[in-house]
């Protein structure tokens, strides 16, 4: 039986692609993830084209972020989220290679995971400027990622080149 757990609970997830038509991509993933079980999309970030950060020679990405309300427990959401990856046709090769569709959960509610298979909030968040970016569209400016601080400070201390806002599509 899927796990619930009975409050909704503010999730953020990052979307990322690069391959195959990246904005539609992004587009069917905010759809997959309004379509899960026990979740609404709140809110959606602009979209971003932003420079690869892997092995070099990779197109650029669309990046975004969707704030995502669920029931779903962790793990279940990640579960899902790696269904809606394989759906659009991700295929796990060299670390941070191109990749059709990339759904990293960020946050959940103001838990710390620190589990094999998922770690919240993202260990990477806080340095990357193409997460940042779009999260500090969709939440309050005194927002706080839990055990790190404040995001506002976060994205101060990004470098900030690399990433360019987009007509947004959605
Ligand atoms: P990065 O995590 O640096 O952005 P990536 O997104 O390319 O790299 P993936 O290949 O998508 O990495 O995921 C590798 C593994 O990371 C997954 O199998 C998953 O179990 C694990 N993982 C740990 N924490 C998270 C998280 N917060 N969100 C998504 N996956 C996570
Ligand atoms: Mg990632
Ligand atoms: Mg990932």
């Amino acid at each position: 039986m899927r796990q619930r757990r009975s409050a909704p609970v503010a999730t953020y997830i990052a979307l990322g692609s690069n391959l195959e038509g990246p904005v539609g991509q992004l587009e069917r993933g905010v759809r997959a993830l309004g379509a899960l079980p026990d979740s609404v999309v709140r809110r959606v970030s602009r979209f971003y084209r932003t420079e690869p950060v892997g092995p070099p020679g990779q197109p650029d990405y669309i990046n975004a972020v969707v704030g995502l309300e669920t029931r779903l427990r962790p793990l279940a959401l990640l579960d899902a989220m790696q269904r809606i990856e394989r759906t659009q046709g991700r295929v796990r090769r060299e670390r941070w290679g191109p990749r059709t569709l990339d759904l990293d959960l960020l946050l959940y509610g103001d838990e710390e995971i620190d589990s094999p298979r998922l770690q919240v909030p993202h260990p990477r968040m806080h340095e990357r400027l193409f997460v940042l970016r779009p999260l500090a569209d969709i939440v309050a400016a005194d927002f706080v990622i839990p055990g790190r601080g404040r995001l506002e400070a976060q994205l101060a201390a990004c470098p900030r080149t690399g990433v360019e806002r987009i007509d947004n599509p959605v």
